[in-house]
């Protein structure tokens, strides 16, 4: 079942959600050769109790941290440790923040460096695609109708789309319904409709599409150890129309100074 929020609940998420893009903000800020990841979780989880949330991650299932950090050939859900970034890396965090019983939860793809063209375009399409399926995510269209334009986007360069983790409603819990695959045709799946808020998240492989799961149960990695790159924002749709309730302004102010 689909939860729809109120107008009222919306404006709550909203508020996580601006914890969560300030947060990414923080992690931006820091981001360099060097660092070692389990610092920008750190710095993440005291941001958030700062701004009197909580981490909607750690504990999640299990999971131990604040953020998911996947560098490289991880696609997502890697647990931040001792890995120090590299100069050339790519890195993906992913960050969830519960305020006033809502869920936030996004995600950027960071440059650590100078990181070569190819890799550059995969982030810069991947991110692109994810627009291309919010432009379709409006009352009245379906969802497949995002899964289709993100999908039939990022296959036009010869990149391939995880199958196994796909986008998801978000409000109370951190997963609902409905599902957002990043794969699909046109015209299938539930009919998007006024109160629904969900996560789009292309998860983007340079390679072919399969995964492999690390013995620690969660970090997921490309099958062919190439590169993968992974976007998310949270959209509302609402009375005036689509919102993106999430936002990258935050992070880009910290990157364009960078
Ligand atoms: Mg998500
Ligand atoms: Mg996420």
């Amino acid at each position: 079942m689909i939860h729809l929020k109120t107008e009222k609940e919306i404006d709550i998420i909203k508020q996580s959600s601006l914890i969560v893009g300030k947060t990414l903000a923080e992690v931006a800020k820091i981001i360099r050769p060097g660092m070692m990841c389990k610092v920008l979780d750190k710095v993440a989880e005291e941001f958030i109790r700062d701004n009197g949330a909580v981490p909607s991650f750690k504990g999640y299932n299990g999971f131990p941290a604040t953020l998911c950090i996947s560098v490289n050939d991880v696609i997502v859900h890697g647990i931040p440790g001792n890995y120090e970034l590299q100069e050339g890396d790519i890195v993906s965090v992913d960050c969830g923040a519960k305020k006033n019983g809502f869920h936030a939860d996004y995600a950027y793809t960071f440059y650590v460096g100078k990181v070569v063209e190819e890799i550059q375009n995969l982030c810069i399409r991947t991110k692109e695609s994810l627009y291309k399926g919010i432009e379709q995510a409006k009352e009245g269209n379906r969802i497949g109708d995002i899964s289709y334009a993100v999908q039939s986007y990022v296959e036009s360069f010869g990149y391939s789309v995880v199958r196994e983790l796909i986008g998801h409603g978000v409000g109370k819990y951190l997963h609902e319904k409905p599902d957002v695959p990043n794969y699909g045709q046109k015209g299938k799946g539930p009919k998007i409709k006024k109160g629904m808020v969900f996560c789009i998240e292309p998860m983007i492989n340079l390679g072919l599409r399969y995964i492999r799961i690390d013995r620690d149960g969660w970090t997921m990695r490309t099958a062919d150890g190439k590169h993968s790159a992974h976007f998310e924002h949270m959209v509302a749709i609402r009375e005036k129309g689509t919102e993106i309730l999430s936002t990258y302004e935050y992070i880009e102010e910290v990157l364009n100074k960078k």
